[in-house]
Formats: structure tokens, C-alpha cells, sequence
């Protein structure tokens, strides 16, 4: 018998609930405290209709999150937890057969490692752009392909998703840091298409 919380062939519903997702994520976002990039992850058993976990990026618990370390960009990047790896740690083995919506900043390969163990089977994210020399860009793209190898499905969030939230499209990239490794490239990404 049919699951009729299934999305198969309702490609409308689908998008709906994409679309609540990625507005669920763009709200965890905003727990972040990293003033440069804020990001969130929603887990979801689609076949249950159930929010397994959720994360944003952020240090490991019960360590300080001052503004001196936040604004360290070097030392940040080497302490702080993606909102994905947040998200499949709260989950635990519960994360085997969910999709994973992403706000904030692409999907990078550490993460997509992590997601394909994990045994999530779809990723919901935006996505880098092609043939540029940027290193996010490149792991990207990286990410996007380990996925598709795997089995699991990308599917990127287009411009029309975030304008249904009223989320602007350069603000969804939050790149405001001159240093951000994400941000030259951040405003090139085409999520019109
Ligand atoms: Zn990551």
C-alpha cells in the first residue's frame, strides 16, 4: 500500500514541503553566533512526516564561544561544527533515511562524507557554481558529486524557494566577511535556475 506522506509523483507536494523545510532551516540560522556565517540543517524522516533533528554551526558544547575566538577566522574554522555535522549528531542513527535541508552556505565535502555514512538519502542545499578557482566552489562541487555517486540526491534550492520565504537572495548566502572563504563566489551562485 502506498505511504500517503510519500512525496513519489507529487512533485508539487514536494516543493511545498521543500520549501517549509528550507524556511525551518533559515530560522535555526539565525541561533548561530558566528557573525560571518550562519547556518542551519533540518533533518527529516519524509516517509513519517517527522523533523528527526535539527543544527547549526557552532563550537562543540561546554566550549566558549567567545567573540575573540568567533572573530579568529583561522582558529574558528578549526574548532567550529557544521550545521550538518550538528544536525546528524543530534540525530544519531536516526538521521539512516532522511533529508537533510541546508541554509546559509553549500553543502562542503567533509559534510557530504558525512551525510552519505549516515545513510541520508536526499540533501537539499545551494548550490557552488562551476568551473571557477575557488576553493569552496571546488569542494563544493566535490560534495555535490561524492552525493551523486553515493546514490544520494542533490537537489539544489532555486531563487523561487527563497523568495517564497521572503528570504533575499544575497542575504540567503550571508557573505558578509571580507574574509570569508565563501565570499567571493557566494553572490555568483546562479539560484535562479
Ligand atoms: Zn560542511
Amino acid at each position: 500500500m502506498s505511504n500517503p506522506n510519500s512525496f513519489d509523483n507529487q512533485p508539487g507536494k514536494r516543493e511545498r514541503w521543500d520549501g517549509r523545510y528550507i524556511g525551518l532551516a533559515n530560522h535555526i540560522a539565525q541561533w548561530s553566533k558566528d557573525p560571518r556565517a550562519k547556518v542551519g540543517a533540518v533533518l527529516v524522516n519524509q516517509p513519517h512526516a517527522r523533523i528527526v533533528a535539527t543544527g547549526f554551526n557552532g563550537f562543540p558544547a561546554n566550549v566558549e564561544d567567545s567573540v575573540e575566538r568567533l572573530e579568529n577566522k583561522a582558529r574558528k574554522l578549526q574548532m567550529i561544527l557544521h550545521a550538518e555535522q550538528n544536525a546528524l549528531l543530534n540525530a544519531g542513527h536516526a538521521a539512516r533515511g532522511c533529508d537533510a535541508y541546508v541554509v546559509g552556505k553549500p553543502v562542503c565535502n567533509v559534510c557530504a562524507t558525512l551525510l552519505i555514512q549516515s545513510g541520508v538519502r536526499r540533501v537539499v542545499a545551494a548550490p557552488p557554481r562551476a568551473n571557477t578557482d575557488s576553493y569552496w566552489d571546488k569542494v563544493g562541487l566535490l560534495a555535490i558529486d561524492m552525493l551523486r555517486e553515493a546514490g544520494v540526491e542533490f537537489t539544489a534550492v532555486t531563487g523561487e524557494q527563497l523568495d517564497a520565504l521572503g528570504l533575499n537572495r544575497d542575504e540567503a548566502r550571508r557573505a558578509e566577511d571580507p574574509l570569508d572563504p565563501y565570499r567571493e563566489h557566494q553572490h555568483e551562485f546562479d539560484f535562479g535556475s
